[in-house]
């Protein structure tokens, strides 16, 4: 019988050529595997590209005081300890090197007048911690991730759906896919399978995720695969999108806005975080301030959108254009306001996030080999 069926073979298959897919690739290629990433989007399309505000590491160019420790204790107090400790220390400690070796590759990310990489407040940090590029760190980040994976000759299968894994005495061996353009189906067969597929954020109808994307296809393709999903429940609500116009309800407003000085406002002109958290402000941690801006709204003080709202009219154009220039755009080109001397419309929850995961233990706790979370 005819096989219609395509076949690839690699030691390394990474689905998912987002941030997280890129960055492993190129770790397992660097360990001497032989590696293919398959995406069902464009190569330099993946989530990661909307990512805005900034990257967080201990680096200490602007505020030497920084450390990793310190980075530790902010993360695991923002989460309200529920993070794994080892987890958060990893990520604090290695967190430096992981982005200086981005801008080694490439990534241009803003810099000091020292030429040393500049960094921003963002919430729930005790010093200036967040590496940024204006408001596109996430296309800086997967333009410098997507060519250096080029440079090493990695193959970027795009526009490939991954629909099953394949899993044979619970080991995990490789994935089928399909071509969105041609239906041609693939066999990809690897020694280790990484799943890198974001999120799961389009769940709701309204969320900072594009039509097509953060459909959850990691977390469906592992639980059928026989996996555990766990910390499902730990969805995180960002304090700030659009609420008007009504196309663009949802449409995320990143936090840089704030760790640039944004005050939030109620209807009757109080900065009404005052009362929720006077030491920090805007600078509370996200949930806090989701909190407070839906208090306000329930409270009856919210907008005549059903918002809150952002202002950073205090800061010069030049600064706003330097600073956060696709926001600027984004209110601007929409005519929803007229920036930079005005406030900016929002409503709580505009938008989540997923901070749980999958685990790579099957759901009758036996581990399903081969295979490997990673991402968001
Ligand atoms: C507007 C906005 C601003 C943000 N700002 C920041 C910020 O300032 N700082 C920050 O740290 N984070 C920010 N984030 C969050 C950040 O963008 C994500 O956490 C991050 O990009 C996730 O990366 P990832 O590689 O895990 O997933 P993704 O980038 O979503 O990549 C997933 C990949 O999996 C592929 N895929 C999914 N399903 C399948 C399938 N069935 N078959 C084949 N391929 C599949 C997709 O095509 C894609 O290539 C922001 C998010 C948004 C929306």
């Amino acid at each position: 019988m005819e096989n219609r069926h395509r076949t690839s073979l690699s030691n390394v298959l990474v689905i998912g050529s987002g941030g997280a897919g890129l960055r492993a690739a190129i770790a397992a290629h660097m360990a001497g595997c032989e590696v293919t990433i398959v995406g069902k989007r464009q190569r330099k399309d993946a989530h990661t590209v909307l990512a805005a505000g900034g990257i967080n590491a201990a680096l200490g160019t602007v505020d030497p005081e920084d450390s990793w420790e310190q980075h530790f204790v902010d993360t695991l107090e923002e989460g309200y300890f529920l993070s794994h400790p080892r987890t958060a220390e990893i990520l604090a400690r290695d967190a430096p090197s992981a982005v200086l070796e981005l801008a080694d590759w490439g990534c241009p990310f803003a810099r000091t007048s020292t030429n040393e990489l500049d960094q921003r407040f963002f919430g729930a940090h005790t010093y200036r911690r967040t590496c940024y590029a204006g408001d596109y760190i996430g296309r800086a980040m997967l333009y410098t991730l997507a060519d250096k994976a080029v440079e090493l000759g990695i193959p970027v299968h795009e526009q490939q759906y991954v629909s099953r894994l394949l899993v044979h005495d619970d080991i995990c061996f490789g994935a089928l896919t399909f071509d969105l353009n041609s239906g041609q189906r693939t066999v990809y067969e690897a020694d280790a399978v990484i799943l890198a597929t974001g999120g799961h954020t389009r769940l709701w109808r309204r969320s900072s995720s594009r039509r097509d994307e953060n459909t959850g296809d990691g977390m469906y393709l592992a639980l059928h695969a026989g996996c555990a999903l766990s910390d499902m429940e730990l969805v995180q609500f960002h304090p700030t999108g659009m609420v008007w116009p009504e196309e663009m309800a949802g449409t995320l407003v990143t936090e840089a806005i704030r760790g640039e000085g944004g005050r939030l406002y109620n209807r009757l002109g109080e900065r009404f975080m005052q009362r929720y958290d006077p030491e920090r402000m805007e600078l509370s941690t996200r949930d806090r301030v989701a909190l407070a801006n839906y208090t306000e709204i329930i409270e009856g003080r919210g907008g005549p959108h059903g918002g809150v709202f952002l202002d950073i009219s205090h800061r010069s154009k030049a600064f706003i254009l330097e600073k956060i220039p696709r926001m600027y755009r984004q209110f601007r080109k929409r005519r929803c306001w007229i920036f930079p001397v005005s406030r900016w419309k929002l409503r709580q929850p505009p938008t989540i996030q997923w901070v749980g995961r999958w685990s790579s233990r099957r759901r009758r706790q036996l581990p399903l080999k081969g295979s490997m979370p990673l991402g968001r």
